[in-house]
């Protein structure tokens, strides 16, 4: 069985241990490989190397660092095929998105941040006739970069590639639950040269590596995605060594759907914002209020296409939705369709395991599930559920509306369909959230800033922010 290795000082090695963890296939409930089970010897061999590696690799002209990115992200489209394949294995999710979406993403993080490096500039303030004043941003040190499951090396890249052009160095965390494409992106940096020590990859569990991480005296800087409550632990642990943070966390973010809005276009979005992997991504809208005169409309169509998903084997071309990534996240998913029915919720399609024939007979397959019938403040409506369940609810006015979306303690994206612009900047201006889409899902431009409101997270990332992130400002003021 394939062995994962961890890539600590340019090289690829078994954990201090000598310990494995089993790493399942989601589609098929089979373990398939084994991937480290590191602990804090290893983290303290990464940061070892990083720090070895940080006056070089901080030191070099941008162009070179910017030279070294972009061969990775050239290296990412040509095994394009090969990466979204272990993606889709790894995660559960069809092969058709890993193609479409997250590997084209990784490549495009690691090309953006390549472009970054060399076109990053600082501030300088000229006081009138009295003085010039500039800023020098230096990269912070050794940078811990922990990620989650859903998006495997889309959301990794998006961490390591800012800090690299910053001239960081780094130790990261992928997810134990996805550690697959992390450790052939280790392969394609040793093929692209990257420097040893650069970048470190350990693999493991996140109470042991990625809370020795957390721990660490000599990594200053943290970029996390995932779940809120690690998030609260991470802040726990770092800030009081007054670690500078970036906690990208949980959403439960609101699709509100306006009775002017074009109904088609609102209609198939919604059908991807729910259910796009497995509606395992932070931004899917799974509360999605509709105004009253197109409620029933809208439930009624959007049931339709919703029972016209085909949930099937990842590899297929034709399936919509693969498997959700463990069998004890599919439990948990499931034990919140349970909630909503004690709730009083009304399913209106879906809510059960979807068994298989053949080799995905064991995998961990849900329906895309519909409810309806629940108030906005019952806990269906107030927690993250993280897989292919929404609720559907009418309201009847503006108001009415941004009050319900703004109701959960979380604050990390929301949807608006309408065809009235002044509406759209309304809402928009009331709605707290890192991130409105008007009319579209998902759609980023990389330059903007990205990041949660509330308990959806702490920093932004993306473009300049990410760069600023990972250094620090040191103002110098000269005297005229
Ligand atoms: P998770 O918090 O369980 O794990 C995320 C990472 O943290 C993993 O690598 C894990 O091993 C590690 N970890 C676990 N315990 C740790 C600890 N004590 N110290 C340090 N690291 C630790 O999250 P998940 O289940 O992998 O991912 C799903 C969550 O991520 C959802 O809540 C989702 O909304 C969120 N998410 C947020 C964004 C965003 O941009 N805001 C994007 C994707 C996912």
């Amino acid at each position: 069985m394939e062995k994962i290795m961890n890539y600590i000082d340019g090289g690829l090695i078994e954990p201090s241990s000598k310990k494995y963890l089993d790493n399942y296939n989601p589609a098929e409930g089979k373990v398939y490989s084994l991937l480290p089970d590191s602990d804090i010897e290893d983290v303290n061999l990464a940061t070892i190397a990083a720090q070895q590696a940080f006056a070089s690799w901080s030191s070099l002209p941008s162009e070179k660092r910017s030279s070294y990115l972009q061969k990775i992200a050239d290296l990412i489209v040509r095994d394009l095929d090969a990466l979204a394949l272990a993606e889709s294995i790894d995660q559960g999710k069809p092969v058709k998105l890993a193609k479409n979406m997250d590997i084209p993403r990784a490549a495009a993080n690691m090309s953006f941040y390549a472009s970054a490096a060399i076109h990053f500039a600082s501030e300088a303030h000229i006081t009138d006739t009295q003085a010039i004043n500039y800023t020098i941003r230096n990269p912070i040190g050794v940078a811990g970069c922990i990620s989650p499951w859903n998006l495997p090396l889309y959301l990794f890249t998006w961490k390591i590639a800012p800090a690299l052009a910053a001239g960081c160095t780094v130790v990261a965390k992928p997810s134990e639950l996805t550690p697959m494409t992390a450790y052939l992106f280790s392969k394609l940096c040793i093929e692209a040269g990257l420097p040893k020590g650069v970048l470190n990859i350990i693999h493991g569990l996140g109470s042991k590596v990625g809370q020795a991480i957390s721990e660490h005296t000599s990594i200053t800087v943290i970029s996390f995605t995932g779940g809120t409550v690690t998030g609260k632990k991470i802040a726990a642990t770092a800030a009081p060594m007054f670690k500078k943070l970036s906690l990208e966390l949980g959403g439960k973010n609101p699709n509100i759907i306006f009775a002017d809005c074009d109904f088609e276009q609102a209609v198939s979005t919604s059908i991807n914002s729910s259910f796009a992997n497995q509606g395992e991504i932070c931004l899917c809208g799974s509360r999605i209020f509709v105004e009253r005169s197109l409620y029933e409309k809208f439930v009624d169509e959007f049931v339709k296409r919703t029972k016209a998903l085909i949930v099937g084997d990842p590899s297929d071309e034709q399936t919509n939705l693969g498997a959700l990534v463990s069998e004890a996240h599919l439990n948990k998913v499931l034990s919140y369709i349970e909630l909503a029915k004690q709730e009083g919720g009304e399913i209106l399609t879906g809510g059960h395991r979807v068994k298989l024939t053949g080799r995905c007979a064991d995998g961990y397959f849900l329906e895309p599930t519909v409810i309806v019938g629940l108030g906005h403040q019952c806990r269906t409506n107030q927690e993250e559920i993280f897989g292919p369940v929404v609720t559907i609810m009418p309201f009847d006015s503006e108001d009415e509306v941004i009050t319900y979306a703004n109701s959960t303690a979380y604050g990390l994206s929301a949807t608006i369909w309408t065809e009235n612009l002044k509406r759209a900047h309304r809402v928009s201006a009331q709605i707290k959230s890192g991130i409105i889409w008007v009319n579209c899902w998902l759609f980023r431009d990389l330059r903007t800033s990205f990041g949660g409101m509330k308990q959806s997270g702490v920093g932004r990332e993306g473009g300049w922010e990410a760069i600023r992130f990972f250094t620090e400002a040191k103002n110098v003021c000269i005297r005229l």
